[in-house]
């Protein structure tokens, strides 16, 4: 990793929406610094297959990260992993933003791609199950699941989900979560 401590841009979050800022460094000549928690990759290397990213038939959340990560190295990106961003000063031109590790980097931007986590509703053999079985994306995993008997939980609010799902499946029961 450079021992540079001040880049032009800092992406928090190295989930598909950080990886996006990949092209900064070569398109715009932006030293860019992704900073991640964990693996690159975010929520997508929890995923065992994608059938819905466009120009790619069918392949796994880790394999499609691979190659982002890959690419975004390929434009000069710098990808700093198993590191969280603990403070940021967005305050005036130069930001700051310190990490886990202590360390504080500058940048004139900030990008902000922290994403989201799923609501659980932390009952028992739930994460067990998390990808085998247990899905939080109806409009992802739902095609994967054709003629199968569903449960599926969502709040009132949420009719449209529960069509979609119920369109795919035929079979199920709606029970409206908190
Ligand atoms: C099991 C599962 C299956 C899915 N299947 C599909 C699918 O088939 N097709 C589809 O289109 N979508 C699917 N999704 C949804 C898709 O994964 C998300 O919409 C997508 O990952 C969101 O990307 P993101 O970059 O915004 O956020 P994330 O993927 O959540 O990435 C954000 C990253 O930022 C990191 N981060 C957060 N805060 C900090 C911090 N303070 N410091 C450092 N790092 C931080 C997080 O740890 C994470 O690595 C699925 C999701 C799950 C959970």
């Amino acid at each position: 990793m450079t021992d540079s401590t001040h880049f032009d841009a800092i992406v928090i979050g190295g989930g598909p929406a950080g990886n996006d800022c990949r092209h900064l460094p070569l398109r715009a000549r932006l030293n860019t610094l992704i900073v991640t928690d964990g693996v690159a990759g975010g929520q997508m290397i929890l995923t065992h297959e994608i059938a819905n990213y466009p120009g790619v038939e069918s392949i796994s959340g880790y394999q499609l990260s691979n190659i982002m990560k890959k690419q975004a190295k390929s434009f000069g990106c710098v990808i700093k992993g198993n590191t969280s961003v603990e403070s940021l000063n967005l305050e005036g031109d130069i930001k700051e933003v310190t990490l886990s590790d202590g360390k504080t980097y500058t940048a004139d931007s900030v990008i902000l791609t922290p994403g989201g986590r799923s609501r659980t509703l932390g009952v028992e053999g739930e994460a067990k199950f998390k990808g085998r079985g247990i899905s939080y994306c109806a409009t992802c995993d739902g095609d994967f699941l054709p003629e199968r008997k569903l449960l599926w939980l969502a709040a009132e609010t949420q009719p449209r989900r529960s069509c979609f799902t119920y369109k795919i499946c035929h079979q199920g029961y709606h029970c409206p979560s908190v």
